[in-house]
């Protein structure tokens, strides 16, 4: 029989150890939910998350667990996610680190005085390393993209570049082969006509002769760009008038744009002197003034030279067919023609490529600007020669 005496004694240690289960349950349970939280977090810092949906998520996660109101994460670089509240109560930071070291910081918040524990620092330190690999992989995967799109771009200029090389093989052969057959057909006709009267061979020869000028302009082409490209185009500057090599030009280009019905005029409004290579910058002028009688119809062609800000400008102004906007900036790009967009006049796409070589030697600039089916406006930027010049360029 148990004496009441004893009976309390039973009580008192039935309390005591329900108690002891219950403080026991509330630490595995809390020791559950926390493992709970680094296996999940875990799973999804490996799914390849952005830094702010990680830093998002190791916030939302531990202030769940831990109860607390609010949390923040700043990184080293400046980057910042989450909130802090007015004036906590407590407040628990921890650092954020990867395998090389300190990154950033998380920084958990509360109202409540003395509520964070030593455990839910340690928790906190757990998930925050756990955060920090997951922060570093998803770094590295962001430049591997760069670095892939890089490599992509590069991919595709490539294949632009060789399209356009194949694009030039073609055209080039177009137009050599051209000038040779119109040589041969008529060579030929000669040699079979033995009564060929002696007018009519002059007319042929005639045509001889300005179909192979037309192959030396491609060909000289072809190896001034290969030069070029060598550094190897040669240059002697010296001082003298614009004008002259303006005027030399238009006269020799005048016959073409006569043939086509179309007026070429000069505007010199200022007279100028550059330190120019006057058989570099006829070829300059050449291509830009045949392109211009080339690409226009009817209407005109206009050179207008003129002097402002120390430096000369000499403008080619035509009003033919323009040139397509999302084009422009690739027509001084070597091998390019807009004709391989739009199919229309022969050439080899090699002109421009060569004039902005040589503009760039003299120091200079050029620019386009083009309304298609108005017309279009070289216009090349030249610094003014100063008496004794001592920055001319070394020729190359
Ligand atoms: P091409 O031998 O084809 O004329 P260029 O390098 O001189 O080569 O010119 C490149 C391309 O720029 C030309 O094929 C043409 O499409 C365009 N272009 C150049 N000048 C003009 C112009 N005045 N008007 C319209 N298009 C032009």
């Amino acid at each position: 029989m148990r004496s009441p005496h004893t009976g309390v004694t039973d009580e008192v240690d039935l309390l005591t150890s329900k108690k002891h289960i219950e403080q026991l349950s509330e630490e595995v349970l809390d020791l559950y939910r926390q493992v709970n939280l680094l296996y999940r977090l875990g799973d999804v810092f490996n799914a390849g998350l952005e830094r702010a949906q990680i830093c998002q998520l190791l916030i939302k996660e531990t202030c769940k667990v831990l109860r607390a109101r609010a949390g923040r994460v700043v990184l080293d670089d400046g980057f910042a996610v989450g909130r802090v509240i007015a004036e906590p109560d407590s407040v628990l930071s921890v650092a954020v680190e990867t395998l090389q070291g300190h990154i950033g910081e998380i920084t958990l918040y509360d109202k409540r005085r003395g509520f964070f524990t030593a455990a839910d620092e340690k928790l906190v330190r757990a998930v925050a390393r756990q955060a920090g690999v997951a922060l570093e992989n998803s770094r590295r995967i962001a430049v591997l993209t760069e670095q892939n799109r890089t490599l992509e771009q590069l991919n595709a200029e490539l294949n632009q570049i060789a399209q356009m090389k194949n694009d030039f093989v073609s055209n080039v052969s177009h137009e050599l082969r051209t000038p040779l057959a119109s040589i041969k057909g008529f060579a030929a006709t000669i040699i079979d006509d033995v009564e060929m009267p002696i007018e009519i061979i002059r007319d042929f020869v005639g045509i001889i002769n300005d179909e192979s000028d037309k192959l030396v302009v491609i060909i000289n082409d072809l190896l001034d760009v290969s030069k070029m490209l060598s550094g190897n185009l040669n240059y002697t500057l010296t001082p003298q008038p614009l004008q002259r090599v303006i005027d030399e030009v238009v006269t020799l280009l005048g016959i073409q744009a006569d043939a086509k019905g179309l007026a070429l005029h000069v505007d010199i409004r200022d007279p100028a002197t550059v330190n120019l290579d006057s058989t570099r910058m006829s070829q300059v002028l050449t291509n830009l003034i045949a392109n211009a009688i080339k690409f226009t119809d009817e209407g005109e062609v206009l050179v207008r030279q003129w002097v402002a800000d120390g430096e000369a400008h000499v403008a080619v102004i035509d009003s033919g067919i323009g040139i397509r906007k999302d084009l422009l900036s690739r027509v001084f790009d070597r091998f390019y023609r807009v004709e391989n967009v739009v199919h229309t006049k022969e050439g080899t796409g090699l002109g421009l490529a060569l004039v902005r070589g040589i503009v760039d030697y003299h120091r200079g600039r050029i620019e386009v600007e083009s309304e298609e089916g108005q017309g279009s406006t070289f216009t090349v930027h030249l610094p003014l020669a100063v008496s004794g010049d001592p920055t001319a360029p070394e020729a190359g």
